[in-house]
């Protein structure tokens, strides 16, 4: 069964997820036209031009393929893939191998990107893709929108007058950057948190996967944020509202919630919403004893080991 998506209102923007550590990640903005990581693709997700992969992890990328034929099958123009410049290639030939099992193409745009690399999402809004510290090739991407206003000295200058000057060379406007929304995907804390576009960001949806004290030495290990890294790092963030995803399964919600409200100050508590903490409207199914369960790979190696 699909999973149930989450859908929330954060600084009037309308999300649309689900994420929980070695299971799946999926997070659509559909007012973006944006969806950070495809999960299992859900239904939701395919009206969305613009698919950011963060990296290839199974939980994370699994529903690369489903996304474009079903988007191909509703009869929508071929969806847009963003993903490290190192994976394209890997995800023309799964497409490849998915149209010889089909017997028909499912066609879509692969765009390869690296750090710091634009792609324009419409005019003036452009997706930043940017490094993180996980698996070899994990990217976070930030939504930022471009900003131009007419120099204030220049504010009594006819339109012919502005046309010279421009014919000149000379740059009219003030330039400024509003980063709408951040996604970090999976990883460790590290400088990229302190870019403009990630710091700054109106909504950044960052992992944080561990709460106890006992999966410290996990977290180090997967490359993923523990609660306590916040202590340190929400000071340094300017961002309106911390959207925390990719929780541990390992730790109950109400357990992780009480952990947070104990390690991060009140204010920063008020900013912050878990994406996966909504009101139950259905009973839980029962859930299996741990050594039924499927192995959680969350604490995955690094490099190109097994996936979390
Ligand atoms: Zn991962």
């Amino acid at each position: 069964m699909a999973a149930q998506m989450v859908e929330k209102r954060i600084g009037g923007v309308k999300v649309q997820g689900y994420s929980l550590a070695g299971e799946e990640t999926v997070i659509a903005v559909p007012e973006l036209n944006v969806c950070f990581d495809p999960g299992r693709a859900p239904a939701e997700i395919i009206p969305i031009d613009n698919l950011c992969v963060s990296h290839g992890h199974m939980d994370h990328a699994a529903g690369v393929a489903y996304y474009l034929s079903q988007r191909s099958f509703v009869g929508n123009a071929p969806g847009r893939v963003i993903i490290h410049r190192r994976f394209a290639q890997d995800v023309q030939r799964l497409m490849a191998v998915w149209a010889d099992l089909e017997g028909h193409p499912s066609p879509g745009v692969i765009q390869g990107v690296v750090d710091g690399e634009e792609v324009t999402l419409r005019r003036n809004l452009v997706l930043r893709a940017f490094d993180v510290r996980h698996s070899d090739g994990a990217l976070g991407f930030a939504v930022v929108e471009k900003r131009h206003k007419l120099r204030p000295e220049l504010a009594e200058h006819t339109g012919p007058q502005l046309v010279e000057l421009k014919k000149q060379g000379v740059d009219i406007h003030v330039h400024r950057e509003v980063s709408l929304a951040a996604y970090c995907g999976d990883t460790a804390v590290g400088d990229y948190l302190y870019l403009d576009h990630v710091r700054n960001a109106r909504v950044l949806f960052l992992e944080c996967t561990f709460f106890t004290q006992e999966h410290v030495t996990r977290a180090r290990a997967g490359r993923h944020i523990h609660v306590r890294d916040l202590r340190e790092v929400l000071p340094r963030l300017n961002g309106e509202h911390i959207v925390l995803v990719h929780l541990t399964r390992r730790t109950g919600l109400g357990e992780a919630k009480a952990i947070l409200r104990n390690t991060v100050s009140p204010a920063d508590l008020e900013r912050i919403t878990i994406l996966m903490d909504r009101p139950r409207r259905h009973p839980r199914p029962p859930r299996q004893p741990e050594s039924r369960r499927p192995r959680s790979n969350e604490e995955a190696p690094t490099q190109r080991g097994p996936k979390s």
